[in-house]
């Protein structure tokens, strides 16, 4: 059972910025995320496009604005869990008892609900029955390369992630083909010539089509059935696929746990951003109040006065100080600079 003042699900900026927040008020925080990095949609949909609107800094893509949010909350020494989504969320008297899809549990005397616009999950491969074969031979994400060498692999996909780990996998692997729709890339240029390259050296091949069956032998799977683009279908030996189609958010878990909802949000006031469950509170784009606007700088806020009142509801009968950073001795100590 892990144990910490907050759990935070969500490591999107709202969830990382929470982080912070509850920092400074010297509560710590576990951090529980479906994907396997930090960001959430900035992250994962928009890395490189350039931001304009965090006050204060004129222009910052997105995964920049991730690692500066990473460097703030650092002396903060925040636990991480990624790769897992919390799905269930109950009140046992004063305190509040999570489990994970990977079977964590949580213990904690408060939570940050930081969903976004759900747990993202790979959009996944669409053959009948093939899921039978998720975390053997089919995977959507890579958690041990070492489990790739020697292996007939097939990686699908035409983004950074499926060339990455063309490069990555290649020399590990015992046959690797690449499978993409088409022969336009959404991955980086130099990924793409790099990966031709590989192709003319014959190291690997690529193939632009779809997979349109499979064969298992003896349970296992052996084959692919590759169909390209003119509809000529060939057999591929394989007996790894790794996919990388892409994530989708999943509003899903949330709407389980008996919280007030509008339209998919979380019913929150303007004061201390709290749910309809005393001591469950929501920030960024999952929750929805008058005038709400999805920003990542309305989130800030919300997270900042989420803070606030976690802080009241943890002390009760003391009152929260409002200190500034610039010159408050303890905010510095928490923070690590004197
Ligand atoms: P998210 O970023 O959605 O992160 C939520 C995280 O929670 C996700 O990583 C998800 O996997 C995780 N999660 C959800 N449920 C669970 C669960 N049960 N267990 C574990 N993990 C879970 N905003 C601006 O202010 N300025 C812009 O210029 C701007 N440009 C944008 C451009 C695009 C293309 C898009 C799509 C959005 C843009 N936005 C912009 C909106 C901004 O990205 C969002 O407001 C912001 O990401 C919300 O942050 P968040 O932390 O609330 O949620």
């Amino acid at each position: 059972m892990k144990t910490a003042d907050v759990l935070v699900i969500g490591a999107g900026p709202c969830g990382l910025f929470q982080v912070f927040e509850l920092g400074l008020l010297g509560l710590n925080a576990i951090v529980v995320e479906a994907l396997e990095q930090p960001g959430g949609q900035c992250a994962e949909l928009y890395p490189q496009k350039p931001i304009f609107d965090i006050p204060a800094i004129p222009e910052i893509s997105g995964a920049e604005l991730t690692q500066n949010l990473l460097r703030q909350i650092a002396p903060f020494d925040a636990q991480f869990c990624f790769g897992e989504r919390i799905e269930q969320l109950e009140a046992r008297g004063e305190r509040f008892w999570l489990r994970g899809s990977l079977g964590s549990e949580f213990d904690v005397a408060a939570v940050v609900i930081a969903a976004g616009a759900g747990a993202f999950k790979p959009v996944r491969l669409k053959l009948e029955g093939i899921e039978a074969l998720e975390g053997q031979q089919l995977f959507y994400s890579v958690r041990d390369r070492a489990a790739f060498a020697g292996k007939d692999l097939v990686i699908f996909g035409g983004g950074d992630s499926a060339l990455d780990w063309v490069m990555a996998l290649e020399t590990a692997a015992r046959s690797l083909v690449l499978v993409h729709r088409s022969e336009r890339f959404r991955a980086q240029p130099a990924l793409v010539e790099q990966m031709r390259e590989l192709c003319h050296q014959g190291r690997m091949r690529f193939v632009a089509g779809r997979a349109s069956d499979y064969r298992c032998v003896g349970g296992g799977l052996s084959a692919i059935e590759l169909t390209d683009s003119d509809g000529k279908a060939q057999w591929q030996a394989a007996d790894s696929l790794l996919v990388f189609f892409g994530m989708v958010p999943d509003a899903g878990p949330v709407k389980l746990w008996g919280l007030a909802m509008e339209a998919n949000q979380l019913r929150v006031d303007t004061e201390r951003f709290e749910t309809s469950l005393p001591g469950v509170f929501a920030v960024g784009d999952i929750n929805t109040y008058p005038g709400k606007k999805k920003l990542i700088l309305s989130g800030f806020h919300e997270a900042a006065l989420a803070a606030f009142a976690i802080k009241a509801r943890l002390e009760p009968g003391k009152k929260v100080q409002l200190q500034y950073t610039t010159t408050s001795p303890l905010l510095r100590r928490r923070l690590g600079i004197d």
